[in-house]
């Protein structure tokens, strides 16, 4: 696995290097290599599927446990790459992306210790039901920029954990730390091919594997565009697919709620990893009693956020991966800028003032059909606008072709049961965002994704046995 990710990601960067140079134009010969490196990696992981899967459940929990161990050991030096690399800031890369790494492999080494089958017995049938798990087998694992290593690890933990073997394929945008996490596999004890990392492009080394007839699972999180493409490719395969994609999540703000507790938590839940998280929220409902001071409290703590240079400690937003040009369009269709973008200035220190940096921005009095209230920006922006009633909010809040997200504020109890329940959304909080816990299914609805992850149900494919049982020794 090592070697060829090593070799494979030198014939990514030589390739990037000479699709530069040829401006963008991907000769035969250079789409055929791509396909080779995930060829090799697909054969390698077929050929360890059967150690890998008749190993028991300690012995590849220990596995995880070391890399587990081997990554913390490395902590700062894995948050400096991500940081490095994708622009986000080192307290967030330090604190959010490579311990939740760590923790992925440690709570699936520990959760595949505790796998209990279903049982039923039909006692006057004299029948006994179970179901049995078993690994897939080569699961092809294709994920984004945003959380680098965070959603990577998401992937490769439970897929080994429960015996599957793996290709997986980080964003061409940011590679560096699965590259390093390659280079702790063989001193982890990982078997060869168990894990293999395949770096390229989506269109090519992604779509050489979601349309590999060996690999008869995918997980993909990524945009909705993408995804329907994967499920394009992959519908002649009848592949076992999970979609994890894009959002457009709103946070409704009820008058009784807890401002101090909602107002600090609702930025967060904004412009944390510059707004690029797939569950930031980025539509924010507040009731109309309390809409201009809560309006007020949150504009003047959206100011203090302090943007800069990524690897400053006392920075909170770091660098974009692109340009970002909703607010223009926000601008043009009558909208209010109330702080960041084009009306405040952003001082950067000089080394900086080429990246695409953008102060968190709070847009009001826009329309919910405007672009920016239907459309993921994935940047540090964020809409607030009023609403009268619990009904009418519930029905603005689903009106959008996305349901990954929501959160509820409010203190009456009724009312974030009832609330929850009747949002379209993958995932509800009340009073918190961001508290996860990885016993439980995650995934959205509508637009925003197919399948659930984050159990071993997608990971295993569980079958039904019956044993009927004489009632007497014939
Ligand atoms: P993207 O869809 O452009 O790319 C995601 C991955 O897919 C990358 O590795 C890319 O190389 C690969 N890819 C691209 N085209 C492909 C193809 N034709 N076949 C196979 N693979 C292909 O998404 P992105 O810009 O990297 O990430 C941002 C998006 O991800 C946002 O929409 C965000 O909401 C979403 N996201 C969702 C979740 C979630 O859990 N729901 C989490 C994080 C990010």
């Amino acid at each position: 696995h090592f070697l060829q990710a090593w070799k494979a990601a030198h014939k990514f960067l030589e390739f990037r290097e000479k699709q530069e140079l040829q401006k963008n134009t991907v000769s035969r010969k250079e789409t055929i290599e791509l396909w080779d490196s995930v060829e090799a990696a697909v054969k390698a992981a077929k050929n360890a599927f059967p150690i890998w899967s008749s190993k028991s459940p300690l012995e590849r929990s220990q596995i995880l446990n070391k890399l587990a161990d081997l990554i913390e050991h490395d902590l700062e030096a894995f948050a400096q790459a991500e940081s490095k690399d994708q622009g986000k800031t080192i307290t967030f890369a330090r604190t959010v992306d490579i311990p939740r790494a760590v923790y992925n492999f440690r709570f699936f080494a520990s959760s595949i210790l505790h796998h209990t089958a279903e049982c039923t017995e039909m006692a006057t049938m004299g029948c006994v039901h179970y179901t049995s798990r078993a690994p897939v087998g080569v699961a092809g694992l294709i994920s984004p920029w945003n959380l680098p290593l965070y959603l990577l690890t998401w992937k490769i933990a439970p897929a080994i954990a429960c015996g599957n073997t793996v290709v997986a394929k980080p964003s061409e945008m940011t590679s560096v730390t699965a590259w390093m996490m390659c280079k702790l596999l063989e001193k982890a004890g990982v078997p060869h091919g168990v894990v293999n990392v395949v770096f390229g492009m989506g269109t090519k080394a992604g779509e050489a594997l979601v349309c590999h007839p060996d690999v008869p699972l995918i997980s993909f999180t990524g945009s909705t565009l993408t995804a329907q493409r994967i499920t394009e490719k992959s519908a002649p395969h009848c592949k076992r697919l999970s979609l994890e994609l894009g959002g457009k999540n709103p946070a409704i703000v009820f008058d009784d709620a807890d401002l101090a507790q909602c107002i600090p938590t609702t930025l967060r839940s904004s412009f944390a990893n510059q707004g690029e998280i797939c569950l930031c929220t980025s539509r924010i409902f507040v009731q109309r009693g309390i809409y201009s001071e809560f309006l007020k409290r949150f504009v003047a703590e959206a100011k203090k956020w302090k943007v800069g240079n990524p690897s400053d400690p006392t920075v909170d937003v770091g660098a974009l991966i692109s340009k970002e040009s909703y607010v223009k369009k926000a601008q043009a269709e009558g909208a209010r800028v109330l702080c960041g973008e084009g009306v405040d200035s952003l001082a950067l220190p000089a080394g900086n003032r080429k990246g695409y940096f953008m102060l968190p921005t709070v847009i009001a009095e826009v329309k919910d059909e405007s672009c920016c209230m239907q459309e993921e920006i994935f940047g540090p922006v964020t809409c607030v606008v009023a609403f009268d009633t619990e009904e009418e909010v519930i029905e603005r809040a689903n009106s959008v072709k996305y349901g990954l997200a929501a959160t509820v504020w409010s203190s009456n109890v009724g009312r974030v049961h009832r609330v929850a329940k009747r949002l379209q959304s993958g995932l509800v909080w009340t009073n918190c965002w961001l508290v996860r816990d990885l016993n439980l299914p995650f995934g959205g609805m509508k637009a925003s994704g197919v399948g659930r992850e984050g159990s071993f149900v997608f990971f295993n494919q569980v079958s039904h046995k019956l044993v009927h049982i004489p009632q007497k020794e014939k």
